[in-house]
């Protein structure tokens, strides 16, 4: 469409290096070309000119799509994966937020104010730096909520169904519950496809394009599979949305040393637009802040959110609170306990999460053991010794019959589990990592003066304050999204 001589690829070389650790950008053709700034790389001709591209498909970019469609000006969503939705679509689903219309609906009134203060120790204590920012985002996550379920087509659950407790009210579920993405991110796709936004699977952005002003007016993809090439895509704004970089080992070796021994989930996260913004001059922040651990069966690791469980580790012993499988997750990696069980019973079916418990242990059967109708016959299959975990047990039932966990503090479904008893074996793996590009409120991209970099934004996992929660990045997307619209004088 345009070839010119000037252009230059910032982030070029560094991406085109790095190849091998990208796992979803595969290595590139190099012919020689001038004036592309980066020896190697073939000059830049844009095969389509947008008025926003956004990197990444999970529900940051997708919120920042939001308002620049509604504005009516194009945008394109560009995924490196043959899939919409990254990390977000592989999540849980379990929605942290409270006052969306879903709550208040069902009669939940608690607000963010009521909530806030408690929110604000918990991230404090996790090391986020920026508490205003996280409180920005908490206060407008209700605001995402709403706007998914009125204009987006997306679906929740009712929380009258599973709001058993005090802590549960403060969460939504989609409407098939825990894990089910399909009902929160393809009625957003859908909707935005009608509003004109296109996507674009298999391009994986690998660098900025600069103007002779040195302005960023497109970004350069790999694409193709079989073939690999570059093809190249003008904008007047791109927004970085590429998630966070939980999966790339060399930077959390570099940043998270102590996790550095942990196996990790997604492809979706390999820091790839933490890379690219600071090729432009931007500043990573919160990098260090501890990541979260979950289990490698994800959904599993919701279950004692909504149904009576038991987790112990493979000697088995107890050793944590069900109530936070983050805690258990990281507990179990750091106090090298190896792996752990989630000892469950039939009322984990016959909740509203049975959809979860049938895929979750229909796939993984060879994980699962059970029916077994007394502890002895459970600790047997678990292959842990009878006498430890009958141990465990009668601290436990004591425990329940007190109406207190001395042990632990666990606070949501503090009771006995019935037989037959199930148990599934699970390990830790690193899944959210917090740190990233220095933005500002409305996520424009900050070089490391802490001033706007023309035309660049970036929110949810890939920039600093991001990472949270699909609610907290959702909002994050949105905020981004009509900054985005305002710059380019459409709102
Ligand atoms: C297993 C698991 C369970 C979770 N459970 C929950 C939960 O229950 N509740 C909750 O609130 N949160 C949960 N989370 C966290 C939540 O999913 C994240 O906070 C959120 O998805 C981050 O959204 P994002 O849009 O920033 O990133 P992502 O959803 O990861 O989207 C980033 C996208 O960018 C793409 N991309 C990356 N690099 C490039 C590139 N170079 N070019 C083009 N595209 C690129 C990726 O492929 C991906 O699709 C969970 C996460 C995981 C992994």
């Amino acid at each position: 469409m345009q070839r010119r001589a000037f252009f230059k690829l910032v982030g070029a070389a560094a991406a085109v290096a790095a190849v091998p650790a990208f796992s979803a950008c595969s290595a590139v053709s190099t012919p020689s070309a001038e004036g592309t700034g980066v020896l190697g790389q073939p000059a830049v001709s844009f095969s389509a000119s947008v008025d926003v591209l956004i990197l990444g498909s999970g529900v940051a970019g997708l919120s920042a799509a939001m308002d620049p469609a509604e504005a009516g000006l194009s945008v394109m969503v560009a995924e490196k994966l043959d899939v919409l939705g990254g990390e977000s679509y592989e999540s849980n689903a379990v929605m942290d937020v409270v006052g969306s219309k879903v709550q208040k609906d069902a009669g939940i009134t608690e607000s963010c104010d009521d909530v806030w203060p408690s929110r604000r120790e918990t991230l404090r204590a996790a090391g986020v730096t920026d508490l205003d920012f996280a409180k920005r985002l908490f206060y407008a996550a209700p605001e995402w909520v709403d706007r998914m379920r009125d204009s987006y087509g997306a679906q929740f659950d009712d929380p009258a169904t599973y709001t058993a407790n005090e802590a549960n009210r403060r969460r939504v579920l989609p409407k098939n519950g825990i894990g089910d993405t399909e009902s929160i991110m393809m009625p957003l796709r859908d909707k935005l496809s009608s509003k004109g936004v296109q996507f674009s699977t298999g391009y994986c952005a690998s660098a900025f394009i600069l103007d002779e002003d040195n302005h960023v007016c497109g970004v350069r993809f790999v694409t193709g599979k079989e073939a690999p090439t570059v093809t190249d895509v003008h904008a007047r704004a791109v927004v970085v949305a590429t998630g966070g970089f939980a999966s790339n080992q060399a930077l959390v070796r570099d940043y998270l040393p102590a996790w550095q021994r942990v196996g990790c989930y997604t492809a979706a996260s390999m820091g790839e637009g933490h890379k690219l913004c600071q090729a432009l001059g931007a500043k990573l922040a919160d990098m260090a802040v501890t990541p979260s651990l979950t289990s490698d069966l994800p959904p599993a690791a919701a279950w004692s959110m909504f149904a009576v469980t038991l987790v112990v580790d493979a000697q088995g012993n107890r050793f944590a609170s069900e109530d936070y499988m983050r805690t258990l997750a990281a507990t179990c990696f750091s106090e090298e306990r190896g792996y752990f069980w989630t000892i469950f019973d039939g009322r984990i079916s016959e909740s509203g999460q049975s959809r979860s418990a049938a895929q979750i242990t229909a796939k993984n059967a060879s994980r699962v053991v059970g029916p077994c109708q007394t502890v002895e016959e459970l600790a047997g299959n678990m292959g842990v010794s009878e006498d430890v975990l009958k141990k465990t047990w009668d601290r436990y039932s004591s425990m329940v019959s007190a109406g207190k966990d001395s042990d632990f503090g666990r606070l949501q479904f503090l009771d006995d589990l019935k037989p037959p008893y199930y148990a599934l074996k699970q390990f830790p793996v690193r899944f959210r990592t917090r740190g990233g590009a220095v933005v500002d409120e409305n996520g424009r991209l900050l070089d490391g003066a802490g001033k706007a970099i023309p035309g660049v934004y970036c929110c949810g996992a890939a920039a600093q304050g991001g990472g949270e929660s699909l609610t907290t990045n959702g909002a994050f997307g949105i905020f981004t999204g009509k900054a985005v619209a305002s710059d380019l004088g459409a709102a």
